[in-house]
């Protein structure tokens, strides 16, 4: 596939290291809180990138870590640490808070049809990593000592601006206000990968290490998690594009000074979600969960959908009626997908081996799933079979994963269903999709009509089309659908 790189500012053919094979990271979330719905922006496109991949026939490893240690308010390593904030806030031990918001997290990827990771890693299961690496570091003279804590020295790097497009400006904006300066650092970009003198006097977890007792760095985790299970070639490191400086650009300069050659040569970064007020944050207060959107009625998979029909390199507008077209446009699919009916005759395999093709050559420009979207709309009005369709269809989903023919069958199971128990009265049958409060309405038009009040007859039936009822007279009654 093409992939743009954030490294190089190129799309370029993606290659990896063992042809076959990717090694592929992403950075997990910091289990203090719920995920909101910008941050689940990107695992879905992540998600999407990873069974893309799959599809092409890529064998791949994929490693998430989960934050449960050592991630501060600011990235920059200043300011409170996440995980203790959530403890006080909910009256529990840093473990309960990582226990719960972990499952949180994976309840809300399986409701977004976000596959785990091959690999899942809390942090604090590898300790033993992260000092091997602050060893080797303070070996080779990469790293120095100040003040209790270990710090990466960032001067003995040729290029610490990797990612070129992030200036030295950007660590000031990262600096909330309020925040002390560490006046260990030697320079300015340096960062802390072994903390022992720390500020928070209640700072839960703490390991011992060859420099005292204390925590890692955020950023070491990353590069530790990846060199234990992806190995010394990562192939495709992920990330929300605000990762990017200084967490990114951090694990680079760790991991290529500990192993001594270029680490990861492709990184693939997911853009904002922004509200009409700016960009999505927990910091603001009130924020959107999966939950939310589920309390609000909300198919988390129109979500997805929604999500799906932009390109992860732009940022992305949120709002409730930007959604509630998703979900229009999402149901309408689903229902024309359910109309189709498989015959018995097999799918025509050179059809759904040049839909194959297109697909892969589409979408794989770029990671383009809105032209995966539009592709979905080519099969429905193809020249081919139900069947064939119905395959095609099977095929994209693999990697869009929108439950298309799963909910169709639904859809189907329940419309027969309801033609199953089609309500009667006065020898007037009513079938729809299985409602029984739009089926009484559709019965007292039939009454009406019988006692020949058209007006009130043409009342209900309005008020129905209003809810986005359609109504057909067929011979001793009536047929509803949702349109
Ligand atoms: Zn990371």
């Amino acid at each position: 596939m093409q992939l743009y790189n954030s490294l190089t500012h190129k799309k370029a053919p993606f290659v990896t290291h063992t042809p076959g094979r990717v090694e592929m990271y992403t950075c997990g979330p910091t289990v203090y809180h719920f995920a909101h719905i910008g941050n689940l922006r990107s695992y879905i496109m992540e998600d999407v990138l990873e069974k893309f991949l799959r599809y092409e026939g890529y064998d791949v490893n994929r490693v998430m870590n989960i934050t449960d240690v050592g991630h501060l308010a600011s990235d920059a390593d200043t300011g409170e640490d996440k995980m203790l904030k959530g403890a006080r806030r909910e009256h529990k031990t840093v473990m309960e808070i990582a226990q719960f918001y972990t499952d949180a997290f994976f309840e809300d990827c399986c409701r977004l049809n976000i596959k785990t990771p091959d690999v899942v890693q809390p942090a604090t299961g590898c300790i033993d990593e992260y000092i091997k690496i602050v060893s080797g570091l303070l070996d080779k003279g990469y790293a120095y000592q100040a003040g209790g804590n270990v710090y990466f020295d960032s001067s003995k790097l040729q290029k610490y601006y990797v990612f070129n497009d992030h200036n030295e400006e950007d660590l000031a904006v990262g600096v909330r206000e309020g925040v002390e300066e560490d006046s260990n650092k030697r320079n300015k970009n340096d960062f802390v990968l072994w903390f022992t003198k720390s500020k928070f006097e209640d700072q839960a977890l703490k390991w011992d290490s060859p420099w005292g007792v204390g925590y890692p760095g955020w950023h070491i985790e990353c590069s530790g998690i990846s060199l234990k299970y992806n190995g010394e070639y990562l192939d495709l490191h992920c990330g929300g594009v605000d990762n990017a400086f200084p967490h990114h650009t951090n694990e680079i300069a760790q991991s290529e000074s500990y192993i001594g050659h270029p680490w990861c040569q492709q990184w693939f970064h997911v853009h904002h979600l922004n509200t009409n007020s700016g960009k999505m944050s927990k910091s603001k207060g009130e924020f959107l969960t999966v939950s939310l959107l589920e309390e609000k009625g909300y198919d988390p998979l129109s979500y997805r959908f929604f999500c799906l029909q932009s390109h992860y390199r732009k940022a992305l507008v949120f709002s409730w009626e930007n959604l509630d077209n998703a979900q229009g446009a999402y149901q309408k699919l689903i229902a024309r997908i359910a109309a189709l009916q498989e015959d018995g005759s097999p799918a025509d395999e050179a059809v759904r081996q040049k839909y194959r093709e297109t697909f892969l050559a589409q979408v794989g420009n770029d990671l383009n799933t809105s032209m995966g979207i539009t592709l979905l709309y080519d099969v429905l009005k193809a020249k081919t079979s139900d069947t064939t369709k119905l395959a095609v269809l099977g095929d994209f989903d693999g990697v869009l994963s929108l439950s298309l023919l799963e909910k169709a069958a639904a859809q189907r199971a329940k419309v027969a269903a309801a033609k199953a128990a089609a309500q009667t009265s006065g020898g007037y049958t009513v079938t729809g999709e299985g409602d029984a409060a739009i089926d009484a309405r559709v019965l007292a038009r039939g009454e009406a009509k019988k006692a020949k009040n058209f007006a009130e007859a043409d009342r209900i039936r309005d008020e129905l089309k209003a809810q986005g009822i359609e109504i057909t007279d067929v011979p001793g009654g009536a047929v509803w659908k949702r349109v």
